[in-house]
């Protein structure tokens, strides 16, 4: 009896060095896309499947652009925690407007808390873009004051950026996000924030 329940935790064990050592991601799963546009690294293992739900964690600079070094360092310390989930990260040419997709629900003046109406903010992000969002600039209509498009107060959280990580269906724990957030900014030597978009 004894020594059958002790064969079975043996047996138990080895599965499960097994499965863990088929979890660790290794540099064939990551994969290179360099364009004109964009350089690109992601990681897809079969495991992930895609829900809708998307984190996105941009630098705070819409200007910061990683090494490569740093991105490829990104992308393995990411695929070691999150190894069932695909991950992308993505160094763009220009900076784009880094959305919530459904979870947009209003934007606010950093300044006195107004809520500015869509057409206005419309209007700012048309022109901005024109410029490939060079230029943030932005005068407030409730309290006219200078801001940048950057600044204002998203419902939820959205950005700008030239640089984005992307953790597809993520299921991270509140407690794993401050630690998440930790250690990106020392790979990067910037600070990051979460977006959590929803399609
Ligand atoms: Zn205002």
């Amino acid at each position: 009896m004894h020594v059958k329940m002790n064969r079975t935790i043996l047996i138990l064990t080895i599965i499960q060095l097994l499965f863990a050592c088929g979890q660790k991601p290794n540099s064939m799963d990551i994969n290179e896309n360099r364009t004109d546009e964009k350089f690109e690294l992601t990681y897809k293992p079969e495991s992930s499947t895609f829900s809708g739900n998307q984190l996105k964690i941009i630098p705070t600079k819409p200007n910061y652009e990683p090494s490569t070094e740093q991105q490829k360092e990104v992308i393995k310390y990411l695929a070691t925690e999150f190894s069932e989930n695909e991950i992308r990260s993505i160094l763009m040419k220009n900076i784009e407007f880094i959305d919530s997709g459904e979870n947009f629900e209003s934007v606010r003046c950093n300044h006195c808390g107004q809520k500015i109406e869509i057409e206005n903010w419309q209007e700012a992000m048309d022109k901005a873009y024109q410029n490939s969002f060079a230029d943030l600039t932005f005068l407030t209509p409730c309290c006219h004051k200078q801001t940048c498009l950057n600044d204002l107060e998203y419902e939820m959280p959205s950005g700008f950026s030239k640089y984005i990580i992307e953790l597809i269906n993520p299921n991270i724990k509140d407690n794993q996000k401050a630690d998440l957030i930790k250690n990106l900014n020392e790979i990067l030597g910037q600070d990051m924030e979460l977006i959590w978009a929803h399609y």
